[in-house]
Formats: C-alpha cells, sequence, structure tokens
C-alpha cells in the first residue's frame, strides 16, 4: 500500500468496484477498502439484471450467471397470472462470483484492494474539510490521507454522514427484505415470477427466481411500516410452506432496500456517494446492482476528472451528470411505486384480466397499464393523486 492516494473507494460492491474501475482508467491512483474478508460475500440479494444492464460493464459469463431468463410473470391476488411480452432477457447472477469479477476488473486498471479493512472514520484538516480515511486493516488503526472518498458502502452507509451529507431514508421508503435460497423444487429456470397482492406482501410483491436445476431465490420486501404489522421473514415462511412444503432451506438473509429517489445531495466536502449509499435504486422494481454500477461509473470518471484538472469543484458534475442519465427517471419511477402500492387486491385483480384480454404482441407493461386504466377508470384516480401530491 502506498501512503497516500488521489481517490479511496469505501466498500467494495457493484458500485463501489465499478467507481474504482473507472476512476483508475481516468489516472487516478485508487485504492479499494472492503471491511469483510472476501469480496462479494454475504451475498444479500435476490440477484436479478438485465443483460442490456451488465453488458454496459462486463461481458457475460456462465461463471457468474445461475440461470438465463427469457419472460417474467406477474401472478395476481386471486393466482391469475400474466406474462408480459419482454424485449430481451436477463439473468441470475451468482453474486459472490459476480462481485469478486468486478473487483478483478479494477484491480485490472491498477485499483489495490484490500479487504478486511474496516473505514471507522473520515480524516478531517482543521477547517473540518475531508483529506483522507480512517481504517482498520487486519487489526491495525491506519489514516491514509487522499483527495476524494468515495462511499461505496451500501444501504446501511455511514460514510456519507460523516461528510454531513443527509443519507436518511424515509422509513416508508426503506423496504425490508427477506429472503430463502431453496433447493429440492420444481421451478421454471427461464421465468422471474412476481407474486402480488395482501396475503404475499401488502404493497410490494414476492419473488421467485430461478437460481440453476431445482434452486431458486425465493424473498419479499415490504415497507418498513407495514412489515411492523407483520414480517417480512413470516410472509416469506407461509408462502414457501405453502407453495413449497418440501423445500430444502439453503440460506437465510434480511436486508434493507432504498426504494427512493437519489439523496438529495451526492457530493460534499471533497465526498461522493455511489450506490445504495446514494439511494440510486430503481423505487419500482427495487433492483439496485445496474444502477448502482451507473452511478459508480460516473462518480469514478468525474472524480478522476476532478485529480486531473486540480479542481476537486469539479465533484459537482458527478450530481449532474446522475440526474440526467438516471436521477430523473427514479424520480417518475418512485411516483409510480407510490401508486402500485397503494393499489388493492381488486385493482391488481382487475390489471390481470385486463392484460389477460389484450392480444400477447400488445402485452408490454405499457400495454398492461394503458389497458388496465381503459377499463378500470377509477383506478386512474389512485395513480393521479400519486402524481400531483
Ligand atoms: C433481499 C434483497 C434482494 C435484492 N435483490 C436485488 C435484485 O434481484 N436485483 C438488483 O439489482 N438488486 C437487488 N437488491 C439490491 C442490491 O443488492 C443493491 O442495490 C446492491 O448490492 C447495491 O450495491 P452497492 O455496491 O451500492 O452496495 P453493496 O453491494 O451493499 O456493497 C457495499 C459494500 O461496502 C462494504 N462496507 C460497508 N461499510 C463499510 C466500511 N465502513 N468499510 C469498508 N467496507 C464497508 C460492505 O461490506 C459491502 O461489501 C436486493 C437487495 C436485497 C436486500
Amino acid at each position: 500500500m502506498k501512503t497516500r492516494y488521489d481517490i479511496i473507494v469505501v466498500g467494495a460492491g457493484p458500485a463501489g468496484s465499478t467507481a474504482a474501475r473507472y476512476a483508475a482508467a481516468g489516472g487516478a491512483s485508487v485504492l479499494m477498502l472492503e471491511k469483510d474478508r472476501d469480496v462479494g460475500y454475504p451475498v444479500r440479494c435476490g440477484e436479478a439484471v438485465s443483460h442490456e444492464g451488465v453488458i454496459q460493464f462486463i461481458q457475460p459469463d456462465s461463471k457468474w450467471i445461475a440461470a438465463t431468463v427469457t419472460k417474467f410473470r406477474l401472478v395476481a391476488p386471486n393466482g391469475k397470472s400474466v406474462v408480459p411480452r419482454l424485449d430481451g432477457i436477463g439473468y441470475v447472477l451468482e453474486r459472490r462470483i459476480f462481485d469478486y469479477e468486478l473487483a478483478k476488473l479494477a484491480a485490472e486498471e491498477g485499483v489495490e484492494v484490500v479487504t478486511k479493512a474496516y473505514v471507522y472514520d473520515l480524516l478531517k484538516n482543521d477547517d473540518g474539510v475531508v483529506v483522507g480515511i480512517r481504517a482498520l486493516i487486519k487489526d491495525e488503526k491506519i489514516d491514509i490521507p487522499c483527495k476524494i472518498v468515495v462511499a461505496a458502502d451500501g444501504v446501511e452507509s455511514r460514510v456519507g454522514k460523516w461528510a454531513g451529507i443527509d443519507t436518511t431514508c424515509h422509513i416508508r421508503d426503506m423496504e425490508s427484505c427477506a429472503q430463502m435460497t431453496i433447493s429440492g423444487i420444481n421451478v421454471e429456470q427461464d421465468v422471474l415470477d412476481f407474486y402480488f397482492g395482501d396475503d404475499v406482501s401488502p404493497g410490494g410483491y414476492l419473488w421467485v427466481f430461478p437460481k440453476g436445476k431445482n434452486t431458486a431465490n425465493v424473498g419479499l420486501g415490504l415497507s418498513v411500516e407495514e412489515a411492523k404489522k407483520k414480517s417480512a421473514i413470516k410472509f416469506l415462511r407461509e408462502f414457501i410452506e405453502k407453495k413449497f412444503p418440501n423445500a430444502a432451506i439453503l440460506t437465510h438473509i434480511a436486508g434493507g432496500v432504498p426504494c427512493a429517489k437519489t439523496c438529495d445531495r451526492i457530493v460534499a466536502n471533497n465526498v461522493i456517494l455511489v450506490g445504495d449509499a446514494a439511494h440510486q435504486v430503481n423505487p419500482v422494481s427495487g433492483g439496485g446492482i445496474i444502477s448502482g454500477m451507473i452511478g459508480g461509473m460516473i462518480g469514478g470518471q468525474v472524480a478522476a476528472e476532478a485529480i486531473t484538472k486540480k479542481d476537486l469543484s469539479h465533484l459537482t458534475e458527478y450530481e449532474k451528470r446522475w440526474q440526467k442519465r438516471l436521477g430523473w427517471r427514479h424520480e417518475v419511477f418512485y411516483n409510480i411505486k407510490e401508486a402500485i402500492a397503494s393499489f388493492s387486491d381488486d385493482t391488481l385483480n382487475s390489471i390481470c384480466d385486463s392484460a389477460l384480454k389484450l392480444p400477447e404482441e400488445k402485452r408490454t407493461l405499457g400495454g398492461i397499464f394503458r389497458a388496465a386504466l381503459w377499463n378500470k377508470p377509477s383506478m386512474l384516480m389512485e395513480v393521479a393523486k400519486v402524481f400531483v401530491s
């Protein structure tokens, strides 16, 4: 390890590795610190991504693809289901290998990667300006100076707060998730299943994602407010007992997903936030792997430019580029999420019925939504209320 770096990235998840990779590719000296012993483990994720999203960063490789999916199926509360037309394919990842490969790509660009390195504070000068990090590396406390810190420390991010950024996620936007990887079950390997309704996941959805022969990730997310009434794990156990009574349970995980708009500020005091730490998650799907990598890429590029220009005020460019690329879209998705969360089981059933009446070529997500509005105009009011509030 050097004694100082241009950029230190805290956290080696998809957002951190991508930020580090692009910062190093832009000519900066980069150190990436990960608190866990292994990059990519433990996994707290349903692991679904689109092919289109992945190929922006890495060529698909069978070693980190557990299943290739060609369709998704929406199951209404009454059990009827619809398969919307999907242009393109998706993957269920082996994230422990995927994350590891992303870190390898960063290392190939010259990033130094250190695991078992817990960042416990920021180093500040007498004026309170961030000038490095303080870490516990293999049981030794070390202060490492740098010009820019990239906070890629995930949903429980603390680095942003230490820099003075408000990273609070409102409790109603924080999804409480539980997931089990189960085996010994009959599961189609090319379909992602999404179940809706008050019995399985009120205001959210439950997923069954194939994870290779006879195996699937089964999980659900619901708002923390709903989870106070009945926990995500309880809903999940009930579903698995009913649907897959003979399943062998291989893993249990729980975690939060910030289904919110991006934090108001993602740059301050020589620190930038990327990925879950910046709430760069698609608020409708809760997917944050690809959008976090996009945030990481933009953040890494802008950080390297700031180093080259010797002008750290250039970091504000990251906020602008993120907003233009995905931030604005997440704001629209946020309103859509609010609308969907407010749908009653009757509304969800009627959306499914309308979709089933559509010819197959018109069963796109947009087509389904339009047909549902047409067949149940009162739903328009539910959606409108959210958009004008
Ligand atoms: C149950 C569940 C299911 C999900 N399913 C999907 C899905 O199917 N598809 C999808 O796209 N997204 C999914 N997500 C969301 C997705 O997992 C996250 O959006 C994604 O992992 C965010 O990447 P990240 O790099 O920002 O953070 P993370 O992947 O969380 O990485 C952060 C890293 O920072 C490290 N770290 C934290 N603090 C410190 C510190 N102080 N010092 C050093 N290191 C530190 C952590 O150990 C971790 O390795 C799911 C999430 C959950 C909880």
